[in-house]
């Protein structure tokens, strides 16, 4: 164990936990330029009043309305961390497979690797080693790496079968004989959800809530929350709640940044990176994404945390592939993640 752990072991960083947040199916071009102009103004994109709206996420400009839908992005991360993904200034993020929807684009952002024969969204469990189950074989993080999903098909993603982590999905309570009181509530809040996009997928919000209270009893190193509520709304054609998703999945991380920045425990030793899964359509075709919806490869990644420059929004003309977050992730984790597959190269960017 001493010897596979010195292998293992790549450098001193200062982060000795992370949190990993994938936001289904949100697009670069809502973070990099806020509300679109044409969607914005689609009536049958539009169930909300329109004049809350603008108020909410209009504004005369892109830096205006890019505040406004991320605020902790663009006051915070963009002067504290970084931001990569925006087209517009020649900075790319893509998905290397070629599918360009979730299953797939999860496990190679998890597993680090990009596998062709992953090419359904109930593919069975996956064969593939990810980063989590990697971080969880390591002394002392052993039951100390979990997952909140809004989605179902996280269990299989994982692998939860194999590794025996704690994946929680939705319809499932957090057990235990021990619970606080926020973590009952956070289960009990389960049975009174309408189940707006079927039994597969819940709200964010109570993903973020299971999740919150876990870490405030717990204390775990490795939290992964998978969100869904964008991708949700952008499949229904709902744009202005699809904005909400954005908007609030922005004040989750904000809040649980600021708790974090508050608790010895993790307390300037801990990274934030959010990124997702896939990207979506233009115009019309922002509903979709896969490879009927050309642009849907096209993503985006946010990070923050100890170790990392405070560059800021990233302009320097460049690429990098979600196949290059797990081994990120290990090296700012001081590790260096091997599996049963190939896994992609580090974002050297990311480090000091
Ligand atoms: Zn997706």
């Amino acid at each position: 164990m001493l010897l596979a752990l010195s292998i293992a072991a790549i450098a001193q960083t200062k982060a000795k936990n992370v949190v990993m947040i994938s936001v289904d199916g949100c697009r670069w071009q809502e973070i990099f330029r806020g509300a679109d102009s044409v969607l914005f103004y689609t009536k049958k994109y539009r169930q909300q009043d329109s004049a809350a709206m603008s108020v909410k996420y209009w504004g005369k400009n892109v830096a205006e309305r890019r505040n406004k839908l991320m605020p902790f992005f663009w006051n915070t991360i963009s002067k504290q961390g970084q931001l990569y993904g925006n087209r517009d200034l020649g900075n790319l993020v893509n998905v290397r497979n070629k599918y360009w929807f979730s299953y797939p684009g999860r496990s190679e952002t998890l597993c680090g690797y990009y596998d062709e024969k992953i090419d359904a969204n109930d593919y069975p469990n996956n064969p593939n080693e990810n980063v989590l189950e990697f971080f969880n074989k390591q002394k002392g993080m052993e039951g100390k790496v979990v997952t909140f999903a809004s989605w179902d098909a996280l269990s299989r993603i994982i692998n939860r079968d194999r590794n025996g982590m704690l994946v929680n999905i939705p319809g499932e309570k957090v057990k235990g004989n021990n619970l606080t009181a926020a973590q009952k509530l956070a289960n009990e809040l389960q049975n009174y959800l309408p189940e707006y996009f079927g039994k597969t997928v819940r709200f964010d919000a109570h993903t973020y809530a299971l999740t919150r209270s876990y870490i405030e009893a717990n204390h775990p190193r490795v939290v992964h929350i998978d969100f869904a509520d964008m991708d949700e709304f952008g499949h229904h054609g709902q744009y202005d709640s699809f904005l909400d998703g954005a908007h609030y999945v922005d004040a989750m991380v904000e809040s649980l940044w600021n708790y974090m920045q508050a608790d010895p425990f993790y307390k300037d030793k801990t990274t934030i990176i959010v990124y997702p899964d896939h990207g979506r359509g233009l115009g019309d075709k922002w509903t979709s994404h896969g490879t009927s919806a050309p642009g849907s490869n096209e993503t985006w990644m946010a990070i923050l945390g100890p170790d990392t420059p405070a560059t800021g929004e990233m302009k320097a003309k460049s690429q990098i592939y979600q196949d290059q977050f797990a081994q990120t992730v290990a090296q700012l984790m001081g590790l260096k993640f091997t599996a049963n597959h190939p896994v992609g190269e580090p974002v050297k960017t990311v480090f000091k």
